[in-house]
């Protein structure tokens, strides 16, 4: 009896040893300790052995029984640091694709414009870059704004001290560009501008894009097929465009750029003030005292500049009445675009 018991321990131990995973622990516990389990059947037996020696082999059994249970909870826990088995990752579809992360994408403002400057890029302009911290001669001065000027005065504009601050808008790199090559020049300057303002249409920071053209005989009527071509492209195939007369120091004569309003087809909603029409431009032929600046002769050369604001053209396409919207950094309105 103790000889068979000794070989039951010695044989499930060094299965348990060898077992890979908890399905073949299962297997192995009902193999020997299960009710038809061979330590079982020698426990049943026991009443046949001689009054004598019964409570020895049933400690025995009850020793090895014991230790069966405790190799295979070993066994157990030392599978568990194993690479998890078959049986450990049931459920789980190697096949099936990962878990995505939602992708970011661009702001709306800056898809806008990006889009504006592809507009003015297929009619063979190229993109220029100007510091946002500013001399005050290349914001002011150079673009015929001297000291006294009023036009100062329109503009609330960050000083960081007497001679720098932080540009009003992106036409200094007209003058940048202009001080750097001679003409023909097409160029347009996308960038950040800042002045001192923040109500449901302004902020602090605002996006501008510049456009210059300078060459020989550059007209009026080449600055209006331009902007119409423009307006048509970023809004609707059909879009109406006017332009009143205005003034602007660097440019004369100047020009501001109405669409007909986008909201209600030229007939007059509360977006428009009833008008009908949406400045989104401003614009001219370049100041003969601007080339003056930059030695080139007005004599010789004309040419057009226009500015307009990226937030504006963004809030018509989209329809948004608060300017704020796009920099309180909210996802649920940053993702509808
Ligand atoms: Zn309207």
């Amino acid at each position: 009896m103790e000889q068979q018991l000794r070989e039951i321990e010695k044989d499930a131990l060094s299965a348990i040893d060898r077992a890979q995973d908890s399905k073949t622990l299962q297997e192995l516990k009902i193999k020997f300790l299960g009710r038809k389990g061979r330590l079982t059947s020698i426990l049943k037996s026991l009443g046949s052995l001689p009054k004598e020696q019964r409570p020895l082999a049933g400690k025995l059994s009850n020793q090895i029984k014991t230790r069966i249970e405790k190799a295979i909870q070993k066994r157990l826990e030392a599978l568990k640091d194993l690479v998890p088995g078959p049986e450990l990752i049931k459920g789980f579809d190697p096949t099936l694709p990962g878990r995505r992360l939602p992708p970011g994408h661009l702001h709306p403002i800056t898809q806008v414009l990006n889009e504006v400057c592809l507009v003015f890029e297929k009619m063979g302009f190229s993109v220029a870059q100007g510091p946002e911290i500013e001399l005050d001669f290349y914001n002011f001065e150079a673009l015929n704004i001297p000291p006294d000027h009023p036009a100062r005065d329109m503009q609330d504009t960050f000083y960081i001290d007497d001679k720098v601050l932080l540009r009003t808008h992106t036409s200094p790199i007209q003058i940048r560009t202009m001080e750097k090559m001679s003409p023909p020049v097409r160029i347009i300057a996308p960038g950040k501008v800042y002045r001192c303002d923040s109500d449901v249409t302004h902020t602090p920071m605002f996006h501008q894009v510049e456009g210059l053209m300078v060459d020989r005989n550059v007209s009026f009527s080449h600055l209006k097929g331009i902007l119409t071509h423009f307006a048509q492209e970023v809004f609707d195939k059909d879009t109406s465009v006017r332009f009143r007369p205005s003034f602007f120091p660097f440019t004369e004569p100047s020009a501001e750029i109405d669409i007909q309003c986008v909201m209600c087809r030229g007939k007059g909603c509360r977006v428009c003030s009833q008008t009908g029409w949406l400045e989104v431009l401003g614009a001219g032929l370049v100041h003969p005292a601007v080339f003056r600046h930059v030695d080139i002769d007005p004599e010789e050369y004309s040419g057009f500049a226009f500015g307009l604001g990226i937030e504006r053209i963004a809030m018509l396409r989209y329809g948004i009445n608060d300017i704020r919207l796009f920099y309180d950094n909210d996802l649920r309105f940053l993702n509808q675009f």
